[in-house]
């Protein structure tokens, strides 16, 4: 089993040169910081979007994409957003390369119980905040391709288009799974965030409690290399922030 430097992730957040971004530690966990990175504030004319990554420290893909991101110019974002970064959630995970903490927890089952600090952070570093959208990026060792999750409040459905968007990447999923039963399934590569599902998971906890629009993304981990993945990640989020711009 591979086992990874968290340092790696430190050291990008830490060379993070816009004067826009503000980096703070939500916690630590053993020794390892969770961190939050916050471009701006919020204020009026400007969105709030939520993006969280390393939820399972095994889906490498979404944590790089989140630092490409915000290695990225993010000067024109900034005019219209507000965005809070949570870069990678599990860092004990992500050193181990394992799906759940280093105690065997899978932090996404835990948002309703108040026994995984990583879930207890997280609910802790959004409470009283309110956001547009939530996009909790993933992915999945037995998918073929891309697949996403979705739920909204009173707004069109936006997975479908961004599920077509990203065939140019790489085909959708056609692996079939028996999580994602028909009755969920909108369109090709599109679930719904289920309602029947409670509030285990950070998504529908946030769609419950802190935003109106949620987004999953689940790429390939297996069977695609990490540019193309990442590629699924960074389109999703670009195609939030497209929908949600102010005005
Ligand atoms: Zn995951």
């Amino acid at each position: 089993m591979s086992t990874r430097n968290y340092f790696d992730i430190e050291k990008r957040l830490k060379a993070l040169s816009d004067p826009n971004l503000q980096i703070q530690t939500i916690g630590i966990i053993k020794e390892y910081p969770m961190y939050q990175v916050s471009l701006g504030t919020p204020a009026p004319g400007k969105t709030n979007i939520l993006l969280t990554a390393g939820m399972h420290g095994d889906e490498l893909a979404p944590i790089e994409a989140i630092l490409q991101f915000l290695e990225s110019d993010l000067s024109e974002i900034y005019k219209n957003f507000h965005i809070l970064f949570i870069p990678c959630i599990n860092p004990t995970g992500y050193i181990a390369n394992t799906r759940e903490n280093s105690k065997g927890d899978d932090i996404n089952r835990a948002f309703e119980s108040d026994t995984v600090p990583e879930a207890n952070l997280i609910k802790y570093a959004l409470q009283d905040r309110t956001f547009a959208a939530h996009l909790d990026m993933h992915e999945d060792y037995d998918a073929n391709g891309t697949y996403f999750y979705e739920q909204h409040k009173q707004s069109e459905w936006l997975a479908p288009s961004i599920a077509q968007k990203s065939k140019k990447i790489g085909p959708l999923n056609t692996e079939s799974d028996d999580d994602t039963d028909e009755e969920g399934l909108i369109v090709e590569g599109v679930y719904k965030v289920s309602l029947s599902w409670g509030e285990v998971g950070l998504s529908p906890y946030v769609f419950a409690h802190h935003a109106n629009h949620v987004i999953i993304t689940e790429t390939a981990s297996t069977s695609w290399e990490l540019d193309r993945r990442v590629a699924v990640h960074l389109l999703a989020i670009d195609e939030v922030l497209k929908h949600h711009h102010p005005e």
